[in-house]
């Protein structure tokens, strides 16, 4: 069920164009250009069927975050959110006020397991990997696995590498780690600010071209620490999609994977993983 190395090869082309981060080290080895032989991480970035689309939110979580989970679950929507212990906020010391009462941010992290969504890794403390040794890395990785453990009892396999980026000692990590590496084929660009207008031609430069029944559905970028994101973006973005006829589905559904470990004592699967 995964990508042919033409459909990959495609989204690459894809994500170059629209999915690209601002941000890149001159040494860096972004995750497009990245090599599949074995040893290496596997990419993806889109889904492998048609009209499927996959929403997700990267840095939080954060005080909107409560919210959001409940109001897409409220919709019958499905997310991925990949998440950060040490970065917008603290996940392991602090808490935020929802319409539920206090909850620590462990608490929102679960929240959005139990309201059906998929929690997958951002890193520990949304460092560039690009140029980290081994063991910086597996700190990322192993730390940020052990947060999200502790809040859901799960040991997660997806990931997304700040700014969309990996060099080959991070790639060969996450690889024996047991994680994907998800990245985007929509941008909606939200960290800039720019406002919905700009927002929207983004995601329809893409999403307009779309081909019914032959368009691999499309994963979305966009981040629920900002709240122009949660309270405009997202609710116009979902009458989009659905507008489009598409299911909302996590990415593991996406790409046809499994999001979490089996066994959930480990973090590093058997070698042939
Ligand atoms: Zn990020």
């Amino acid at each position: 069920m995964r990508s042919t190395t033409l459909l990959l090869i495609l989204a690459y082309a894809t994500t170059l164009v629209v999915g690209r981060p601002a941000t890149t080290s001159t040494s860096a080895t972004t995750a497009a250009e990245a090599p599949h032989n074995s040893g290496q991480v596997e990419i993806f970035t889109h889904c492998n069927r048609p009209g499927v689309f996959a929403l997700t939110f990267d840095d939080g979580p954060d005080k909107f975050s409560w919210g959001l989970a409940k109001r897409l679950k409220d919709q019958g929507i499905k997310a991925t959110f990949f998440l950060n212990g040490e970065n917008s906020v603290n996940v392991l010391t602090d808490s935020t006020m929802t319409d539920e009462g206090e909850k620590t941010y462990l608490e929102v992290i679960k929240h959005y397991y139990d309201s059906g969504h998929e929690v997958a890794s951002h890193t520990l403390k949304h460092i560039n990997l690009v140029g980290l040794s081994e063991e910086q890395v597996k700190e990322q990785m192993n730390k940020q696995s052990d947060i999200i453990y502790k809040a859901t009892g799960k040991r997660v396999r997806l990931m997304r590498p700040p700014e969309g980026v990996v060099d080959d000692v991070s790639s060969k990590v996450l690889s024996e780690l047991g994680y994907y590496d998800i990245m985007w084929d929509v941008d909606t660009k939200d960290w800039e600010h720019k406002g919905l207008k700009a927002e929207q031609a983004r995601i329809r430069e893409v999403m307009d071209k779309d081909v019914a029944n032959k368009t691999m559905g499309h994963i979305a970028l966009e981040h629920d620490i900002h709240q122009d994101t949660v309270e405009t973006l997202v609710p116009w973005f979902i009458q989009y999609v659905k507008q489009k006829g598409y299911e909302f589905v996590t990415v593991s559904d996406c790409i046809g994977v499994e999001p979490y470990f089996a066994d959930t004592n480990s973090t590093i699967p058997n070698a042939s993983g």
